[in-house]
């Protein structure tokens, strides 16, 4: 009997995997027609600065809706295109269609800069700064509007290689912000190794300062750190006023999140600038 369940068990188990082979290799596939067919759309969500309540850029988020699959997330999809290094490629569309897009809201008289996540994959070919240089011709976006957002830990692999392309970079005028701080790691030495403009404190430690002292101490602190360096602080998944205070007395520049708004299609964007 045993040796029975057992061997059900395997097959369970077995079968499980094979499904889950089986899903993830059709997620690719599906993934690599998206891609070559430009599927995928761009998203903004606004940025706000908290002196003034007014939107001071977007975040670039990408989009995709699959005619099988339904909607695929970000969360779910950019690891499989890391994986294939399909990432070049949707990497590249949406500094393309960000750039363009927010050069068409300066040409309309809305000054705001744009930033796009760029994943470590990125970085591995070392032409970076080729590619963002060629869009910024092509789009006639000034460089200073772009902002390349980065996790902590591309800063911490490869880092003679990255160096070399953040430097390029930032003598162009790109800003950089590291995105998700303070949920990588504890070796903060790459503060004041790399040239940045902003740190992105996470959603985890601001969706609760409103109810936990200790998130709170948490993101104070992270707020001065960033100020005594010179970085602006930006606060991810701002989700309801009493949150907003407290980050306003913290001294925190930067806000984005569902209280103001989630990342909408251009021409929503567009209606939050005129509105
Ligand atoms: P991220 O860069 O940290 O982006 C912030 C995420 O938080 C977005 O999720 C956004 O929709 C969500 N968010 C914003 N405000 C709130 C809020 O108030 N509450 C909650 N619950 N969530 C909020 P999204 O769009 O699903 O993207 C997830 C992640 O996927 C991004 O995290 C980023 O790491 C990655 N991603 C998205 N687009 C790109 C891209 O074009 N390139 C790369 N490399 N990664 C991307
Ligand atoms: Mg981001
Ligand atoms: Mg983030
Ligand atoms: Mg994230």
């Amino acid at each position: 009997q045993a040796k029975k369940m057992g061997r059900n068990r395997f097959c369970w188990y077995h079968s499980d995997m094979e499904q889950q082979q089986l899903d993830k290799f059709n997620l690719m596939m599906r993934l690599r027609v998206a891609v070559k067919q430009q599927l995928f759309t761009v998203a903004y969500q606004p940025t706000y600065d908290l002196k003034t309540n007014q939107i001071s850029g977007a975040e670039a988020l990408l989009r995709w809706s699959d005619a099988e699959l339904g909607v695929v997330p970000p969360d779910v999809f950019i690891p499989l295109a890391e994986e294939t290094g399909l990432i070049q490629e949707l990497g590249l569309f949406v500094l393309q269609k960000a750039c363009a897009q927010v050069k068409l809201w300066q040409e309309s008289g809305f000054l705001l800069g744009i930033a796009v996540n760029i994943s470590a994959m990125q970085f591995k070919q070392g032409d970076l700064p080729a590619v963002v240089t060629q869009v910024l011709a092509d789009t006639g976006l000034e460089a200073h509007w772009l902002e390349l957002e980065l996790t902590e830990s591309v800063l911490i692999d490869d880092t003679a290689l990255v160096k070399q392309q953040i430097d390029q970079l930032s003598a162009l005028g790109v800003r950089f912000a590291i995105d998700d701080f303070g949920t990588g790691y504890s070796n903060l030495g790459y503060l004041s190794q790399f040239s940045l403009n902003s740190l992105k404190i996470d959603r985890s430690f601001v969706a609760r300062i409103g109810h936990n002292a200790k998130d709170l101490a948490l993101v104070n602190g992270i707020i001065q750190l960033a100020t005594s360096l010179g970085l602006h602080t930006v606060a991810e998944g701002v989700e309801d006023t009493q949150s907003l205070v407290l980050l306003q007395q913290a001294g925190c520049s930067c806000a984005q999140g569902y209280l103001w708004s989630k990342a909408v299609s251009q021409e929503e964007f567009g209606s939050l600038l005129a509105p």
